[in-house]
């Protein structure tokens, strides 16, 4: 077997001997089809269960780089064409026998191999416990320091405050933090931020993300800060959502999130094999064998490209992507076709419906990883475009209640409960007023980065409006959902806005509805509105669920 790229050669090897176990009962199949046929030659739903059967067997061999399975199987595959286009079986009966043959001893040439040795994999880091990065701040200034720590620690990240150089760099020595936010203007002098780089043990030096945080907007100081190998440097008064980004950045918890794909093919082996390549390069994947399921999973599982098989039992792949294409959601749904079929006016003819690429089994790892997120990648991109505030990233109203709607209809098909949260910054136009709009800006991109920090990865988090927010909690009880928010919203009251000259505090108010009490998307969110309206006149600052909702309890203990 060919060497796989990265870490996904173990689970191929594990793929490709479960095939070869699987390959007796495959041939058994193919013969029964054929002794079906026998009985009932002309049934043409025989020859074309024969065929796909064959198909399918001569794609996942050459995969798996079986030549001898593959050549036997596509023998078989093109006496089956033969037979549909009128000859008689009788004719073709030697054949078929000596296709039989060939595939017979070639599976029986393989199960006398040994077991084929573990293909060695790349060390995969350990999965991703999602810990809270380390960061140490140097800052003599206690007070601006100690308010930095606390609003870093809202953030996600554990700081710790150093208020000279001398203990930062022991500490650094014991245990080595994930950054470091330096102030560049200590005691010891204008630059002296910078000369901690220079002090820092040999194994950390230019590797340590460093970023100074200074008044001197001046070029010295930032040529002294680039020289002294800072990956950012940022100005005071400080923009808490600017150095987080920086920190984001810096440290990888700003990870985009994995491309997902599904995967539609009748073969699970070949289905299991493509996963497994797409997982070795990071992405999400979900296989569907019945293509009578797809477009349920293609809401389900919130696809970013669907990689199809061409034929497939019931219908073949371009009539699943035309179907696909007409449905308004998935028009712009990227369809890539992977497919041993090598005839190129086929392959032409598939991508005609509006595929984006053809590719043929076996396809070489690379090629297969490249093609899909190059296509998934522009998708995002322009899905990005149409559907996110550009200001807070989150979604944009439009979007928010297309993707509400969607999350409705499987809810209500698994039978399961969601929340939906509306947030209103307290007294916000006093924050512009007081400060002017580029520090409510700020405000706005806060609450935002909270939301998204507080929150799963299957939530919707959207700009509302101006200054509102709306939350989508799938799966989640109303009461889960309240301790949630009343999280979110202590956790907001206590960060610190700087206006350049003053800190600053701002609350919001939210309120709950929850579906099924509330059954529809109109009624969720007019009821949500009316909880948000009720905690503002309730004195702000609070989370209040709909008036609805604790009758719609009440009857259900009543049961
Ligand atoms: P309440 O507690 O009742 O919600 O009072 P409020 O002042 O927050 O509510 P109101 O709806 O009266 O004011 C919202 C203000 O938000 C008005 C608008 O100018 C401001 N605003 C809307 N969008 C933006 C924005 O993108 N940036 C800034 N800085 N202000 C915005
Ligand atoms: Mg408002
Ligand atoms: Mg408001």
């Amino acid at each position: 077997m060919a060497e796989r790229p990265g870490g996904a050669g173990a689970q191929l090897a594990v793929l490709r001997q479960r095939f070869l176990e699987q390959l007796p009962s495959r041939l058994r199949e193919l013969e029964d089809l054929l002794a079906a046929l026998r009985v009932d030659a002309d049934a043409a739903r025989h020859v074309q269960a024969l065929t796909v059967a064959a198909h399918a067997l001569t794609g996942t061999a050459m995969t798996y780089e079986l030549a001898e399975v593959a050549a036997g199987a596509a023998a078989i595959e093109a006496l089956c064409g033969r037979l549909a286009k009128g000859t008689g079986l009788p004719t073709l009966k030697p054949g078929f026998e000596a296709a039989l043959g060939n595939l017979r001893a070639a599976i029986a040439a393989l199960a006398s191999l040994p077991a084929a040795a573990p293909v060695a994999t790349a060390a995969t880091p350990p999965a991703g416990a999602a810990r809270r990065p380390l960061v140490y701040v140097l800052e003599d200034d206690a007070a601006f320091g100690s308010a930095l720590v606390a609003q870093l620690d809202t953030y996600g990240y554990v700081a710790r405050l150093f208020a000279d150089r001398a203990a930062l760099l022991s500490a650094v020595a014991v245990e080595p933090p994930a950054a470091i936010v330096a102030d560049m203007v200590l005691p010891e002098g204008l630059h002296a931020g910078a000369d901690i780089v220079r002090a820092l043990p040999d194994a950390l030096a230019g590797t340590m993300p460093i970023m100074f945080v200074s008044a001197r907007g001046d070029l010295a100081s930032r040529i002294e800060a680039v020289r002294a190998g800072a990956k950012a440097y940022i100005l005071k008064p400080l923009d808490i959502g600017e150095l987080v980004a920086a920190l984001d950045n810096l440290t990888g918890a700003a990870a985009p999130l994995p491309f997902r794909i599904l995967i539609v093919d009748d073969d699970a082996f070949s289905a299991a094999f493509h996963a497994a390549i797409l997982e070795s390069a990071g992405m999400v994947t979900a296989s569907v064998t019945d293509p009578l399921e797809v477009m349920a999973s293609l809401t389900n599982f919130d696809a970013d490209l669907l990689l199809l098989d061409m034929y497939m039992p019931h219908f073949t792949g371009v009539e699943l992507a035309t179907a696909i294409r007409q449905h308004p959601a998935f028009a712009s749904l990227p369809i890539v076709y992977l497919s041993s079929e090598r005839d190129i006016d086929k392959q032409i003819g598939a991508i005609a419906v509006g595929a984006d690429d053809f590719l043929v089994k076996p396809v070489v790892p690379d090629r297969l990883i490249s093609s899909v997120s190059a296509r998934a990648q522009r998708l995002r991109l322009l899905r990005g475009l149409v559907t996110q505030d550009p200001m807070t990233k989150l979604l944009n109203h439009g979007a928010f209640k297309e993707r509400l709607k969607i999350e409705l209809s499987r809810t209500a098909r698994a039978h399961a409960n969601l929340v939906v949260g509306l947030i209103d910054i307290d007294f916000f136009k006093r924050v512009n007023d007081t400060y002017g709009h580029p520090v409510g800006d700020t405000v706005i991109k806060s609450l935002a980065r909270l939301l998204r920090q507080r929150f799963r990865e299957g939530d919707l988090l959207a700009r509302y409006g101006g200054e509102e927010f709306a939350v989508v909690l799938p799966d989640t009880a109303l009461a889960t959902a309240q301790v949630l928010m009343d999280r979110l919203r202590s956790s907001f009251a206590e960060l610190i806005q700087w206006s350049g000259q003053e800190a600053f505090r701002v609350t919001l108010s939210c309120g709950l509805a929850s579906f099924p009490a509330y059954p529809d998307l109109g009624t969720l969110v007019e009821a949500a509105d009316q909880a948000l309206y009720a905690a503002k006149r309730g004195g702000r600052n609070q989370v209040r669920q709909a008036a609805g909702e604790a009758s719609a309890a009440a009857a259900r203990t009543g049961d």
